[in-house]
This record gives structure tokens, sequence and C-alpha cells, in this order.
């Protein structure tokens, strides 16, 4: 737990939510600023900074969670698909520093896009970039 993450206030019911899945590891709410219907949270009970360091299976259980959300947000909602996001680190958008996934619906025509540039590998850097990773990986 951390005193002033505000994810830990929520889970110990401190501030408010609008909680749609609680188990005794995982708490799901809907996002205060949502970008789209159903737009969700999944969160392990458990304070981790975020996913690096959060143990495998916390890692797992609020995926699997945030497949069913996904399939309910199908089911109830009208969305067609989902997106499940995690931003872990500053640079990668986070400003939540308590492990949690995005769990994004998507609506026919919604024209959510990121605002993605590409990436263009220079001569022979793909190679070598699959190589650094696949050599870590091992
Ligand atoms: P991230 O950029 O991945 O750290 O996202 C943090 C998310 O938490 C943002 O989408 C915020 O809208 C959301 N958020 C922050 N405070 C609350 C809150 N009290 N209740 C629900 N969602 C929140
Ligand atoms: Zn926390």
């Amino acid at each position: 737990m951390s005193e002033e993450c505000v994810f830990c206030k929520i889970i110990k019911k401190e501030l408010p939510a609008r909680v749609v899945y609680e188990d005794d590891n995982v708490i799901a709410f809907l996002d205060i600023n949502p970008v789209s219907k159903g737009h969700t949270l999944v969160v392990p009970k458990k304070h981790y900074r975020n996913m690096v360091d959060a143990p495998d299976e916390v890692v797992a259980k609020v995926h699997i969670v945030a497949k069913k959300i996904g399939i309910a947000a199908m089911e109830v909602l009208g969305a067609k698909g989902f997106n499940v996001i995690s931003n872990n680190e500053k640079v990668a958008g986070q400003e939540v520093f308590h492990f949690h996934v995005h769990v994004i619906p998507r609506y026919t025509g919604d024209e959510l896009h990121y605002d993605v540039k590409g990436y263009k590998y220079t001569e022979g850097e793909a190679d070598e970039v699959a190589k650094k990773l696949n050599e870590a990986l091992k």
C-alpha cells in the first residue's frame, strides 16, 4: 500500500469509484476520464509501481479480468471489440504509478486512434534489434 496512491485509496474505499468487478486480488472500475463508453481500469489490490515490478501471476490475473471486461462490453454495451493497454513509466504515458491496464471498448466508427508517427529502421537495424531482444529473452 502507498499512502498517497489514488488507486490504493479506491481499493480501501476511501475514494469513490464505479466498481464493475472485484475479487480478492483485483478491482476494476470505470476510468474517470474515459476515452470510450465503458473505459475501465483493471488494478491489482496490492500496490506495484507498474508491470515491471508486478509478479507474473499478478500480471496474468489482471489480464484475465481485462479479457472478461472486454467481452462483457461487447455483450452489453454494443462494443464490437476492445483494446487492452498498459502504460509503463512516464515516457509511455503512465500518470498513476499503481499498476493497471486499460480496457477500452471499441465501437464501429468511433475513430479512436493512436497518434502513431511510425518508426523507420535503418539498413540492418531491424535484424540487430530482433537479435538483441532475442538474446535478452533467452
Ligand atoms: P495512466 O496514464 O495509464 O497512468 O492512466 C491513469 C488513468 O487513471 C487515467 O486514464 C485517469 O483518467 C485515471 N484516473 C485517475 N484518477 C482516477 C480516479 N480517481 N478514478 C478513476 N480513474 C482515475
Ligand atoms: Zn497504490
